[in-house]
């Protein structure tokens, strides 16, 4: 029985790659049970070290993805030394510290915030839409008052070396995000339970210097994040208009549907973006792109448009900081 049972899922799994063209190699294929890897936490950058660490207190004990992401997302937001997640994010052009984030768990509840001023953990801000209110997203000011009415305090101090990187960065006002040099990047956490279910969680500051009210792709659920719970999650970080002109997360997503690796759907998103560019006239070099991914089977991959990128992984075997592959060599 358990051989029929076998030979039915490989010959499915043979049946989607050759309908889709997926060399079998690069294809996942479903695992039994037993060689599932979970729990398992995946994050984007080297905070992710250490957010992983808050996730997997979660994790080991059995608790719930969603605890996990969102406990482990709040640990960059907590920093003041992060220049590019929560409070300690730099400006708007404006000097406004304006922060994005989303949630999303295995029942496809979804909450978000954007452009949200003053408060110190968005992630929580963004799983209270989700789990008090009748919407998926507040922004701006009716987003901080949803903020304060939930008890959330409102944090009026400013990051002094932030403010001064701005008022030196006012000189010449030129908007021109740096890749990989923390000009940005987005804390994108994707984890599997031990009961197998998937959540993630996503926060930033978002683009240094971008005008004022500007929103990124980290907040939007499709772009920078995605979880199907029978499928697999991907979150992103980098440029936000690139990841929201292709529905990134949920691009890869869609791809592992398809039969996927998480690393070869990661990689054609990346193809996607770049392909994009060319279309559109535009400088690749400008640009990061960076997706990771994980699916029902505890795989996990990544794949960004410059090197430079890397992710942080939490199972059983430890954590580590692995580089992701990149299109530009
Ligand atoms: N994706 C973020 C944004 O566009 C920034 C980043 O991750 O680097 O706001």
């Amino acid at each position: 029985m358990a051989n029929r049972r076998n030979f039915i899922k490989t010959s499915a799994f043979a049946a989607v790659a050759a309908v889709t063209n997926i060399p079998e190699s690069k294809a996942s294929s479903p695992k039994s049970k037993s060689s599932v890897v979970k729990p398992i936490v995946v994050s984007t950058w080297k905070f992710g070290i250490k957010a992983n660490e808050a996730a997997w207190e979660i994790l080991k004990n059995k608790g719930k993805a969603l605890d996990a992401v969102e406990a482990g997302v709040m640990v960059p937001e907590n920093s003041l030394l992060e220049r590019s997640v929560g409070l300690g994010g730099r400006p708007d052009r404006d000097g406004h510290v304006t922060l994005d984030a989303c949630i999303m768990d295995e029942l496809s509840n979804i909450g978000a915030v954007a452009c949200l001023e003053y408060i110190k953990h968005p992630i929580s801000v963004a799983r209270a839409v989700m789990e008090k209110t009748p919407h998926v997203m507040l922004v701006g000011e009716g987003a901080l008052q949803f903020a304060l009415s939930q008890g959330f305090p409102k944090e009026t101090g400013v990051v002094e070396e932030s403010q001064n990187e701005w008022k030196e960065w006012l000189k010449t006002s030129n908007y021109k995000p740096v890749v990989n040099i923390e000009n940005h990047d987005t804390i994108g956490m994707i984890a599997m339970d031990a009961r197998g279910n998937l959540s993630g969680a996503c926060t930033t500051s978002g683009m240094a210097y971008k005008m004022h009210g500007r929103v990124g792709d980290s907040p939007i659920i499709g772009a920078g994040l995605y979880v199907d719970n029978e499928i697999g999650a991907s979150t992103a970080t980098g440029h936000g208009e690139e990841v929201i002109r292709i529905a990134g997360s949920h691009l890869v997503v869609e791809l592992m549907r398809q039969g996927r690796t998480p690393e070869m759907a990661c990689k054609e998103a990346v193809e996607r973006v770049v392909k994009l560019m060319k279309i559109r006239n535009k400088d690749l070099k400008d640009i990061q792109v960076g997706f990771i991914a994980l699916n029902k089977n505890g795989e996990h991959g990544a794949y960004c448009v410059q090197t430079g990128f890397n992710y942080a992984v939490h199972d059983n075997e430890g954590n580590r900081l692995l580089d992701a592959n990149s299109h530009v060599k």
